[in-house]
């Protein structure tokens, strides 16, 4: 039969965060994970999208990426529109990227629906060498702004699987 007719939920979920930090990397490994059902992975396209099985339901996610549009307020509100969750990436081992964070929080706030998920990442920890976020930084930024907070690599694969799914999760269970 036709597979888009069992899909029980769309979640579109953006990313945000300074040019450089690993946004479409991060989405890239997300997107030809093996445990995908539908997978689009067209170059240049506004978004990806991942259908995957959370507590037994068919849960499209449409991850959506900006196409260096990260100059402030660049990112237009139709990228924000009917968001349900997002994520604020940043490099941790470009200290301006992490303090960058508040800008694009108050960015995002401003255009997006009040119950959305937000979940902060710290990508490139394959670079531990040269971390220049300390990981209290962003746990304290994340317990004050009410966020998720995981430190990925796109690189080595690490955490990529596990935060959108942790995202996806709570979207799930909040909608
Ligand atoms: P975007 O501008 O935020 O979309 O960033 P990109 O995904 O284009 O990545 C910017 C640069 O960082 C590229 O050279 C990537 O290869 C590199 N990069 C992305 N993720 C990682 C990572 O997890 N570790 C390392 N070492 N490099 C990464
Ligand atoms: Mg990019």
């Amino acid at each position: 039969g036709d597979y888009n007719q069992k899909i029980d939920y769309v979640f579109k979920v953006v990313l945000i965060g300074d040019s450089a930090v690993g946004k479409t990397q991060l989405l890239a490994r997300f997107a030809r994970n093996e445990f995908s059902l539908d997978s689009k992975a067209t170059i240049g396209v506004e978004f990806q999208t991942k259908t995957l099985i959370i507590d037994n339901k068919i849960i499209k996610a449409q991850i959506w990426d900006t196409a260096g549009q990260e100059r402030y307020r660049a990112v237009t509100s139709a990228y924000y529109r009917g968001a349900v969750g997002a994520m604020l990436v940043y490099d941790m081992t470009k200290r301006q990227s992490f303090d960058h964070m508040v800008k694009w929080l108050e960015e995002l706030r401003g255009h997006a629906d009040q119950n959305i998920v937000i979940m902060l990442i710290g990508n490139k920890c394959d670079l531990g060498s040269l971390r220049a976020v300390p990981m209290e930084d962003a746990e304290e930024l994340a317990q004050r702004e009410n966020l998720f907070f995981m430190e990925t690599s796109a690189l080595e694969s690490t955490n990529v699987e596990t935060c959108f799914l942790t995202i996806l999760t709570e979207i799930y269970r909040i909608h």
